[in-house]
């Protein structure tokens, strides 16, 4: 069975193409900086005998064109992975926002297509993306199914008390305004791996998991099951992102549209795409910030204080939640990568059991590996995400 896998994200796309008869990858691919003067598109055709790598630097305006790219990529009868698209049984989509319309992945109709452009409202930077992929793929890729894997279901479990806002109670049944969370693809793959890797059931250990790439999101999982997470009723939420505020005092909105005369739709344009690590040091891309604050960029070097210092919050509350951690788990762009922001993180945490090996820290991220010292009683963990596979396990369950 061959499944594409596309993750049309906020800023990028990706794509994957699964044999999932031994889960080998045939084909993968990303464009990034979607919009900007220098999008960058990858491919790889994986198949052994065939592999074949193309880079291109080139301005990539929008996620349709992206769309056609990569299925040029993918399906061309010279130099393509397949030569027919009817050799891909399924295509799987990951859908940020599923609200409480949806619960698990679903093969996408008419009508899934309605409710994820009516939860867009909800995730404004990720649902109307999600959709492009969507509806481009039908037309590319005529006749086979697609199916929607959204973000928000691995949180299902949240309880009550930790999902509800302190807002009057008619907000949720009526508004729906609750914790949703996202990037759930992400803690679930990455819950299950380390348990694997640790040799342990995931039905017997509790994981802190810190997603850090442009979005991140940092998750509670008790016995593979998430207690809380740092997003909320949308991916704004939580701790600060490459573009994102993360949590802000909620009086600000109001005093600040007194203040400057902007619309609400202005101020969320700030909140989304000119705050986080770009709102401080002008900048959101990690390396980029580093190499600033290197040279002595004094707002570089706080917009990575201000991040650590967050991220190390989070593992002290959800400490607190879950009673007993045994790992805590880095993924995502900055969280595989970042060896300076990993330390950062875990500076001053042996109160709560956690002890890094600098040296183990320093690794590259091929694969998984931990970077926990030898008397650190709390794991630590690199495991490198993949929400593709993921969506593409889910869709096989869904066309079963
Ligand atoms: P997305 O949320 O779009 O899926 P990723 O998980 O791919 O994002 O993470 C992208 C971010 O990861 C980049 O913006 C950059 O900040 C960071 N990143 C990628 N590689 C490195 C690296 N080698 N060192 C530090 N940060 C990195």
């Amino acid at each position: 069975m061959k499944i594409l896998v596309i993750n049309a994200g906020s800023s990028s796309l990706k794509y994957q193409l699964f044999n999932m008869e031994n889960t080998s990858v045939m084909a993968r691919g990303s464009i990034e900086r979607i919009g900007e003067p220098q999008g960058i598109l990858t491919h790889h055709n994986c198949i052994p005998g065939q592999e074949k790598k193309i880079i291109q630097e080139q301005e990539i305006k929008s996620h349709k064109l992206g769309m056609h790219l990569a299925a040029d990529l993918i399906i061309d009868q010279n130099t393509g992975v397949i030569d027919n698209i009817k050799h891909i049984d399924a295509i799987g989509h990951r859908v940020v926002q599923g609200g409480e319309t949806f619960e698990s992945a679903v093969l996408i109709d008419t009508k899934v297509k309605q409710a994820i452009k009516d939860n867009s409202p909800l995730a404004p930077l990720h649902n109307p993306m999600n959709l492009v992929g969507i509806i481009e793929a039908e037309e590319l890729f005529p006749g086979i199914p697609n199916i929607a894997v959204f973000d928000t279901e691995f949180h299902r479990t949240l309880p009550p008390k930790a999902f509800l806002y302190a807002l009057p109670y008619e907000f949720y049944t009526k508004f729906k305004v609750r914790k949703y969370g996202f990037h759930g693809t992400s803690h679930k793959y990455v819950s299950e791996k380390t348990a694997k890797l640790m040799g342990k059931d995931i039905d017997k250990i509790n994981l802190i998991t810190i997603h850090l790439g442009n979005g991140c999101s940092i998750c509670a999982v008790e016995k593979g099951e998430c207690r809380d997470t740092s997003m909320g009723m949308t991916p704004l939420a939580g701790i600060m992102m490459g573009t994102r505020s993360g949590d802000i005092d909620p009086a600000i909105i109001g005093y600040l549209l007194e203040q400057t005369g902007m619309t609400i739709k202005e101020l969320d344009i700030v909140l989304n795409k000119k705050s986080g690590l770009k709102g401080i040091c002008g900048m959101n891309d990690m390396r980029d910030i580093h190499e600033a604050s290197a040279k002595g960029n004094t707002k570089a070097f706080l917009a990575i204080e201000m991040f650590c210092y967050q991220v190390k919050k989070y593992i002290g509350a959800y400490t607190a939640v879950l009673g007993h951690v045994d790992a805590i788990v880095f993924t995502a762009g900055v969280g595989e990568n970042d060896q300076i922001i990993r330390a950062k993180v875990c500076e001053n945490l042996s109160f709560s059991g956690i002890h890094l090996d600098l040296k183990k820290n320093k690794q590259k991220p091929s694969k998984p590996f931990y970077l926990h010292s030898q008397d650190s009683r709390v794991q630590v963990w690199v495991i490198p995400t993949n929400e593709e596979l993921q969506i593409a396990k889910e869709v096989v369950q869904v066309l079963k």
